[in-house]
């Protein structure tokens, strides 16, 4: 039974990404406006989401990290409107499978908040009342560590996995309007770096600003596009003959109705079209996808990141449309 726990966890929890991910996203469902996230040695050591939303209430302490354990789905039918990121109660049961957990929370109805430690199993070995504010902290400590391998594989890659969860935050950032981000990372040597700050703005423009800075901003152009009848995408893309040098992806980022996603053949089409206009670098792209919830699926995967939309292909065809027509009348 542990052995499919661990490996069905897997799924869920990949990587370094997809674990901070989960807990960042868990605060937004909680309506929290201020979200915290400390590092130590870049996530290898330990990682903790701090936020003020609206707090675990004690009849769930139990549960809560047990597998399929969520309050967020009521109804099946709510699968195909999702509302909230969460809604398959997995998030909390898979990181204690694979790390050391421990959850600090407090909900308005509390005097005091509450400090549960868990075991791998997701049932809670110690319980104690603490003071503080309403809201929640989750805490992970050496993740993977129940995974040898995997854990050797995390160590030799924490650089990278580091700069994906960097660009995964930004993301979030640059969506959640009125959620103040901040990310620190604190290293052996005792400095502590700003990984992500911003004011919990309530534009997305002001929030491109915080996190991809004024330069860059004044790169940009404001994107709002009819792409059919029931999809239109609103954003940002770089002016031609503005972009960035590298193709690392962090610089264009996706989302479905404010969902963060991954797009790779849009991607792949803004730097062919961006070539085309004799441009040696790669567009720089922030693009929401506005469309009914019932032309696309992300419940694909289960860390949601892959998308199955309804008629992708004229989709994506008459978005390469009205891309070119932004880039080539500056063509000469
Ligand atoms: P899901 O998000 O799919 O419901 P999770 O395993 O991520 O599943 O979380 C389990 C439950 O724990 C959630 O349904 C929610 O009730 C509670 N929870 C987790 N994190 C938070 C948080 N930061 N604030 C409030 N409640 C939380
Ligand atoms: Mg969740």
């Amino acid at each position: 039974k542990s052995v499919a726990h661990k490996i069905c966890s897997g799924q869920v929890i990949l990587d370094l990404s997809s674990a901070v991910k989960e807990l960042v996203e868990n605060s937004l469902d909680a309506g929290a406006s201020n979200i915290e996230i400390s590092l130590k040695e870049h996530g290898e050591d330990f990682f903790k989401v701090i936020d003020n939303g609206c707090g675990i209430s004690p009849d769930n302490f139990q549960v809560l990290a047990k597998k399929y354990h969520t309050s967020k789905i009521t109804y099946f039918s709510d699968l195909h409107c999702l509302t909230t990121f969460g809604f398959r109660g997995e998030a909390l049961s898979s990181l204690c499978s694979l790390g050391s957990l421990t959850v600090e929370t407090r909900t308005k109805n509390e005097e005091v908040g509450t400090h549960l430690t868990f075991d791998h199993s997701g049932s809670v070995i110690a319980e104690r009342k603490t003071a503080r504010q309403v809201g929640t902290t989750v805490s992970v400590e050496k993740l993977f560590s129940t995974l040898p391998v995997r854990s050797k594989e995390f160590s030799r890659n924490v650089r990278r996995e580091y700069g994906k969860l960097t660009t995964l935050l930004n993301a979030y950032a640059i969506m959640a309007k009125g959620v103040r981000f901040l990310c620190t990372n604190i290293t052996s040597k005792n400095s502590k770096s700003v990984v992500l700050k911003t004011q919990g703005n309530n534009s997305v423009k002001e929030n491109v600003i915080a996190v991809l800075g004024l330069n860059t901003f004044q790169c940009l152009e404001p994107l709002s596009i009819n792409v059919s009848a029931c999809c239109t995408v609103e954003g940002f893309l770089s002016k031609p003959g503005y972009g960035s040098g590298r193709n690392m992806g962090d610089r264009q980022f996706f989302y479905i109705n404010g969902r963060p996603v991954d797009m790779p053949k849009v991607g792949k089409l803004l730097n062919e079209v961006y070539k085309g206009s004799n441009s040696k670098q790669y567009p720089i792209a922030i693009m929401n996808f506005i469309m009914p919830a019932t032309s696309y699926d992300v419940n694909v995967t289960p860390d949601k990141r892959k998308v199955f939309m309804t008629d992708e292909g004229s989709l994506i065809l008459s978005l390469r449309a009205e891309i070119e027509k932004v880039y080539s009348p500056h063509q000469c």
